[in-house]
């Protein structure tokens, strides 16, 4: 509870990132706006179609050394695990030289896995506490996340990422092919052995539990405000409210938590920061005639796997390209059955692997939280700490200084 006089403090974006940055910003004692156009966590957000996964291990960015090889394979294939759009290459090809450039070695990978491990280490226990209190403590399923290989082989081919796991106390088990088919008999035989994040775990339906946090924010206090944010209304850098296209909305402290609509916020709020859409997308399958305990994530697929109440859910893919071009639904032709649900969504993505949270650059009042990419299911709680501790003006939990947006103005 801040031993200050409560602020009131408007947060802009209602997915799983600013839901858990309001109900820390909340439980600090501070009246919350949280304003948003649409449903929170509805289809428009990232947070409602992403793969469920909420994973301690998700310590890695996804540019990995060597990655440069693949980029002229980026371009070639349409459908494939990682594409780039050709008319959107020019407005992407900078971003994407930062991208490789931030996964060239090692060394940088080790670093950005330790700045990772923070947001990411409490997020099972974090999201069981807000969906008990939220009245949807069934969403949250612990039975680890399994990555499946075709052999030990392709496992010990990622020894790297699975020691730097190990080194920062991330737990897991490897599985040999008879127990692999023990827990998942109708597993393709392609895969024979198996390594399972053991602390690991799944928001089965992160639609449904957003739905619940925002219902949970306005049972205690929070105001929800249909609108689009467009800007801030800043006099010596002193925030008195939050401009949107139903007028302007009055408040001391602003969390701009827009996912892929945050870069033109920031940059109103003093921060150029190179955010584009990593598109992805989902299918799920109802009725599919097999239910999984761990989800799964197949080693050479860049899709996860995982069942949720209403189906089997393959969800992943990365495609760069701008965020309202229509879905390339050639990825998912097997899937064009009218009962399959397709999805695609934009994750909020910098190049570097880590998300903006901190102080906006032209504005003490006002704090980023966006940019979380492939994983902001996973760190949003730990994101939602942070943020209220600076709003707050207490310890913050852990160092912010890698989150800060100002590392792009270098
Ligand atoms: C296919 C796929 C699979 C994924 N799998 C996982 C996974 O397994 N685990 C994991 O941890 N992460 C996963 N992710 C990533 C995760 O979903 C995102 O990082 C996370 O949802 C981002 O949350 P957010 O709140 O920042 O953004 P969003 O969920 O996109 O929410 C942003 C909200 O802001 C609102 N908004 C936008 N502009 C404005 C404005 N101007 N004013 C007010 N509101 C505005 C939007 O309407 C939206 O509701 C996946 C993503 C995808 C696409």
């Amino acid at each position: 509870m801040s031993k200050d006089a409560p602020l009131t403090v408007a947060v802009t974006g209602a997915g799983v990132v600013g839901l858990c940055a309001a109900l820390e910003v909340q439980r600090a004692g501070h009246h919350v706006l949280l304003i948003e156009p649409g449903e929170p966590g509805g289809r428009q957000a990232a947070s409602y179609g992403n793969a469920t996964w909420i994973n301690p291990g998700a310590i890695v960015p996804i540019s990995l050394p060597g990655l440069w090889r693949k980029v002229p394979g980026f371009l070639l294939d349409r459908t494939g695990p990682f594409t780039v759009r050709w008319r959107d290459l020019p407005r992407h090809a900078g971003w994407l030289a930062r991208f490789v450039a931030a996964g060239r070695d090692w060394d940088r990978i080790a670093i950005c896995a330790r700045h990772r491990y923070p947001l990411c280490k409490e997020t099972v226990t974090d999201h069981q506490a807000y969906a008990t209190e939220a009245g949807v403590g069934h969403l949250i399923r612990q039975q680890g996340l399994v990555y499946v290989y075709p052999d030990r082989a392709a496992f010990a081919a990622e020894r790297r990422i699975w020691a730097m796991r190990r080194e920062l106390g991330v737990r897991f088990s490897e599985i040999e092919e008879a127990e692999l088919r023990r827990l998942q008999p109708e597993l393709s035989p392609t895969y024979r052995f198996g390594a399972r994040l053991d602390g690991a775990g799944q928001i089965a339906d992160p639609g449904a539990y957003c739905a619940a946090l925002a219902q949970l924010l306005e049972a205690r206090g929070a105001r929800r405000i249909v609108a689009r944010a467009t800007g801030f209304s800043l006099d010596g850098g002193r925030l008195s409210a939050v401009t949107t296209d139903q007028g302007p909305v009055a408040c001391q402290r602003a969390v701009l938590a827009a996912g892929i609509g945050s870069a033109g916020l920031a940059r109103l709020a003093g921060d150029h920061v190179p955010l584009i859409s990593e598109r992805g997308y989902h299918v799920v399958i109802p009725e599919p005639g097999v239910e999984l305990g761990a989800g799964l994530m197949p080693s050479d697929g860049q899709m996860g796997i995982v069942s949720t109440p209403q189906g089997l859910r393959l969800a992943g893919q990365v495609e760069l390209a701008d965020p309202a071009a229509a879905p390339d639904w050639r990825r998912a032709k097997r899937f064009d059955a009218a009962e399959i649900d397709r999805w695609m969504g934009n994750r909020p993505s910098t190049p570097d692997g880590l998300p903006c949270i901190g102080f906006a650059s032209g504005s003490p009042d006002i704090v980023h939280a966006f940019g979380h990419a492939h994983t902001g299911l996973t760190q949003a709680p730990a994101t939602g700490k942070l943020v209220a501790a600076l709003i707050d003006g207490r310890e913050p939990p852990f160092d912010p200084t890698p989150y800060s947006a100002r590392r792009f103005a270098r």
